[in-house]
Formats: C-alpha cells, structure tokens, sequence
C-alpha cells in the first residue's frame, strides 16, 4: 500500500498536515494530540536542529538561534521592505547573500536560506508522519498564498524536494480552503475565503460547480496577520513596562521572546475570555511584568488591522465585479478568525453569516489532502485559477508591457511579437517584471532573458516573439525567440537571484530594450511643422481623445509630450521636465515631430493641467 498524498499546510506560523484515504480524512498529530506544529527551528547544542514544538519550547532559551515565520522571507530578496522590516522585528539575524542578494538566515554558526529552514520543518512533518501511521510518504500537495509569485512558490517546492517530497500540485490556500467544504452537487455557488493567518492575509472570491473550483478575484497582504496583533500589543505592553521601570525590553531579545510569547497566549485567551493576566516573573533583572488586559483594549489595537484586510475585500469583490449580497457562502480560516471581534465586522462586510462546520486551523490542510486523493485516482478537481499580481517586460522608454494581466485565468499563455526599437541592435535584454505600474522600474523583478545575436537590422525591422506562460502550479515559465535567427532563449522563474539578474537592478537597460511589434509601424501622424501648425496637431490630437507621445525636435531642441485621452500628462526635454518642458515644447517654433500612439505610455502623470489651458497658453 503507498503512503497517502500529505496534504500539508505550510503556515507562516504553524503548518497542519492532513491525509485522505478510502474517503476517510486524517490529521497528523503529534505526541500531546495537537494538529499544528509550529513552524519553528532552533539549533541547539551541538548543533543539534530542532523542530516544531520542541524548537519552540528551546527557543526561549536561545531566541537568536530560533527561526519562526520564515515564510515570510521565502523567495524574497534582502532588500525587499518585506524582508527589512523582518530584520527589524525578528530576534535571529538576517543577512544578505553575498552572492545574488536572496535572504540568509544566521543561527549561532550557520548560515540557512529560508527554503533550507523550510525543509527541515517538512523533513520533520514527513517523519512524524511515518512514525504514527507506519507509511513513509513521498507526495504531497502543498498548499501557498494565493499571491505567493514564482519565486515564493518556486522556493516552497525546492523546500519539498529538500525534504524528500515530490509536489503534485502547489494549492493556493483559499482554494483548498473552499475544496474542504462539502461537496455541493451540481448547483453554482460563489464562496468568498477569508484567510486571516498568523503572517499573512489572503481573500478570494471562489465560484464551485461540481468539481469545478473558480477564482474569480484574488488578492492579499503579506504582511498582515496575527503575528502583527501580536506585535502590537507587545509594543503596548512594553511602553507599560518603560513607564514602571525604565527599561526598554527590545534591548533584551530574551525578555522581548518571553512578551512576544505571552501576547499571543493572551491575545488567543481573550478570544473566549474578557480579560486575562499576563505575569512574566523577572523578566528584566529583578523587575517583573504584571498587568490585566481586556478584550477591548487588544480589540482597538486589532481594529485598523482588520479594517486594512476588508479594504483588500472590497477591492477583490470588485474585481469580482460582484457584491457581497451575490455570495453563497463566506468561509473563514486562520487562527484569528477566532476572535469574535474579526468575525462580527467580517460578517457585517458580507452580510451573512460565515459558514459553520469550518475548523479554521484545518480546513486548508484537508482541502490539500483531498485534492492529493483525488489526484493519486488521476482526477483532481478541475481549478481554475487565477494569476493574482500582472506579469510582463520593460519595453522602451522604461514602460511594462503587460504579457499577463492580474486576475487572467491560469493556466495560460501568452504571447506578444516585439522588435528592436534601435537601428543596428544586436542584443535584446528583457526583464521580467511583476507588478502593475506602466512606469517599468517601479515593479517587482524577477529575472531577465537575453538574447544575443540579433541580425543588427534598422529599427522596427527585427522580430522577437516572447512567450509567458504560467502552469497549474502558478509558476512562469518565459521563452523568447528571435524569429530572424531561430535562435531561442528560456527561463524558468527560479535564478531571479542570480548575480546578473541583480546586476543591473532598478535600472533598466534601455539601450537593449525591445518595442512591441505595432509600434513599428512608425508613427501615426509625422511631418514637419511651422509653429502654427503644431498646435492644430494639438488640437486634433485632443479632440480625438488620443493617448501616445509627440516626438519633437528643432535645431535647439528636442523633447517629448506625453498624452493620455488627448490631456498631456508628461513632458520631457534634454534640460526640464513637467510643465517647464511642455511649455517649451509648445513654444519650439519650426521642427519636425511624430505622433506615435500607443496603449502602453509608461510614464508618471507629473502635469495635471488639462491640455486646452496648455493650447491657450500658447
Ligand atoms: P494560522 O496561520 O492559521 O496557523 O494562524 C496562526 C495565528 O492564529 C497566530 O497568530 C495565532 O496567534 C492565531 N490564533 C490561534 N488561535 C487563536 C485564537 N483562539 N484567537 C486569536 N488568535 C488565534
């Protein structure tokens, strides 16, 4: 008999793990009969690694040597504000990777990427497994954040291969959320998944037929969840502590180990009590923490954090294009979901009830465990997911041409002819970018493409299709070809750390950056102009509601004028920028100019002045 497929909840701050077999669902315990381990490692003497529970009741000896909620920092470069942030809150150090800039986890004498720390946990979860149920098992569906990118989700199955477990599918959490609720027959239902976990916060807006799973929106805060409740009322806490003593307990990562403890297991407590008591005896030197708290005091802590996650509610049913009375059903998972405060405002955002019979510790884990029997009989539900942050490549003039757009169904792939936007450009570097500003360098990056030995043609001439493709698992996969030379070039997104991807960060290289193919056409509207005449180009262009940019030149002088629905929003000459360059612009006399129109502009509204003002200014 093969072991079941895990069904492993990988959390932030605790991970569960389930199993189906013949239809019947099982949670891994451990020895105390608890369902989740924390998501915890802490080398110990001799460098001895320990996991879960056992990490946790150590680490308050040696919090430097301790990791926790190191998802948080999976997939991440060192310099990404996630991952800054995180230095500053955690008590182990976090370091940069000499080479590629990721993310190393110092403990004591060693050094371990985030996946490695990953593994061990999974390694851990894998053995526990065996030892209770005497099967040892080598697949799993994992399950991530619906807004996880490919370098997270990439990142989570190295982690699994680490740990011996071969990923038959990456799952986004709300989606196996909503594959845990009884099945519904034939009849439509559209499910929103509210997911307020220890570190991160998730929400989709899911349609179910059948075993027909459907996201319709997505979207998500990684860094809002419990831990962040928690760090408040730490923060609350230690002023209280200051007041009585004068001592600052963030100076004392072990006192400050001890609060972060206690906060927790009062902030849980008083989700069914009023009040609690903390006491922290000797907890600086001789001086001792004695406080009450009550419901309403952590509440109105908590409050503006959850009022943040139901302004990313209100987005996503937006983009949902739908209401909250249109909802079936409203599903609540992670641990915070138990406070009653969160669960009033969140079922007033929804106005309905959250579904019962929802364990919101498990519901995900057993999402993935039956999602891994079903994919074991070769008949996995039909999921249609969708790609939760826009994908596409720097173009000219530092703007993103989107290949993938946010909220596009996966799996998917897309592709777009480009071509070189120089006479005589022999190399095309293309980086891949993640985000949805149109000013290209404000986006995320996560690798590049270069393609040498381009045919060196005039501008507009070369032809470069570039394919972006997305798999069941949410990873991106981009090929680019050049059409003239056959010549092909492909990447997986999973070296985004490497030293040349990083080479050249923030900014982008311009000089071997590619057009999109239409733009080759040329301009739109060209000629040369007396100067009375460029202002009845204006004119028509405004009155056409025309969106590209005006290239202009005269023997002093060249700029441009960019314009969105026939407003100029932009301009920009070899001296000034904004509206000293667009009057200058309109006051070049004779030259010569190009109107190319183009959806893709790329660049900051800096001038709101409308554009007739610009006209009769001039
Ligand atoms: P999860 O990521 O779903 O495992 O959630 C972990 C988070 O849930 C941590 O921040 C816990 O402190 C929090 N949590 C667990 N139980 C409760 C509870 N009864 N009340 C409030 N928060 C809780």
């Amino acid at each position: 008999m093969p072991a079941p497929v895990l069904g492993i909840d990988l959390g932030t701050t605790n991970c569960v793990v389930a199993s189906m077999d013949r239809g019947r669902m099982t949670l891994l315990t451990d020895d105390m009969g608890q369902s989740l381990f924390p998501s915890v490692v802490t080398i110990g003497e001799n460098d001895r690694i320990w996991t879960c529970r056992e990490a946790v009741a150590l680490g308050a000896a040696v919090p430097g040597r301790t990791a926790y909620a190191v998802k948080r920092l999976l997939g991440r470069w060192y310099d990404d504000e996630v991952v800054q942030r995180a230095r500053n809150i955690y008590a182990y150090e976090i370091a940069k990777e000499p080479e590629g800039g990721g993310v190393l986890i110092k403990l004591g004498r060693h050094e371990y990427k985030p996946e490695q720390i990953a593994a061990q946990i999974l390694k851990e979860l894998r053995r526990q497994f065996e030892r209770r149920f005497g099967t040892n098992p080598t697949e799993a569906v994992v399950t991530v954040p619906a807004y996880f990118n490919h370098t997270q989700r990439e990142g989570t199955q190295r982690a699994a291969a680490e740990a011996g477990l071969e990923v038959l599918r990456l799952l986004n959490e709300p989606t196996a959320a909503a594959l845990s609720l009884p099945e519904s027959g034939t009849d439509e239902q559209i499910v929103a998944v509210y997911d307020f976990g220890g570190g991160t916060f998730d929400i989709s807006i899911i349609r179910i037929q059948g075993r027909v799973y459907e996201v319709l929106a997505t979207d998500g805060d990684t860094f809002l969840g419990g831990d962040d409740i928690d760090g408040l009322l730490c923060d609350e806490l230690s002023r209280e502590f200051y007041q009585a003593t004068q001592v600052r307990l963030r100076n004392f990562p072990l006192s400050w180990y001890r609060l972060r403890d206690a906060a927790e297991k009062a902030k849980m407590e008083l989700s069914h009590a009023d009040h609690c008591s903390i006491y922290l005896p000797r907890l600086v030197g001789e001086e001792s923490l004695v406080t009450e708290i009550n419901r309403q005091r952590l509440e109105t802590l908590a409050r503006p954090l959850i009022e943040r996650s139901l302004s990313i509610c209100a987005q996503t049913l937006d983009a949902a294009g739908l209401t909250p009375v249109k909802l079936d059903q409203l599903v609540l998972v992670g641990g915070p979901t138990r406070m009653p405060m969160l669960r009033h405002m969140v079922q007033d955002f929804f106005q309905r009830s959250a579904s019962p019979g929802v364990n919101p510790d498990t519901a995900v884990a057993e999402g993935a465990a039956r999602e891994g029997a079903m994919l074991r009989q070769g008949s996995g539900a039909l999921l249609l997911d969708v790609t939760p942050i826009t994908l596409g490549i720097n173009i000219a003039g530092n703007r993103l041409y989107p290949l993938i757009p946010r909220n596009t169904k996966i799996p998917v792939r897309k592709e777009h002819m480009f071509t070189t936007h120089r006479d005589a450009q022999t190399q095309a570097r293309m980086v891949i970018l993640q985000g949805d500003n149109p000013v290209a360098s404000e986006n995320t990056r996560l690798g590049e493409v270069i393609l040498r030995n381009l045919r060196g043609y005039e501008r507009f001439h070369s032809r470069i299709q570039v394919a972006f493709e997305i798999d069941a698992n949410g990873i991106l996969h981009v090929k680019a070809m050049d059409k003239d030379t056959g010549e092909e070039r492909n990447c997986v997104i999973q070296d985004s750390f490497s030293p040349e991807g990083r080479e050249v960060a923030g900014e982008l290289p311009e000089s071997e950056s590619l057009a999109p193919a239409e733009e080759r056409v040329g301009p739109t509207i060209a000629g040369p102009f007396r100067a009375t005449e460029l202002v009845d180009v204006l004119f028509f262009l405004h009155a056409n509601r025309k969106t590209g940019r005006i290239e202009l030149s005269s023997d002093g002088m060249s700029g441009t004028l960019w314009m969105i629905d026939g407003q100029i929003t932009h301009a920009q000459t070899d001296y000034s920028k904004g509206l000293d360059a667009a009057g200058q612009l309109l006051d070049i006399g004779e030259g010569n100019y190009s109107f190319y129109e183009s959806e893709h502009l790329g660049e900051p509204a800096e001038i709101d002045t409308p554009f007739e003002i610009l006209v009769g200014h001039n």
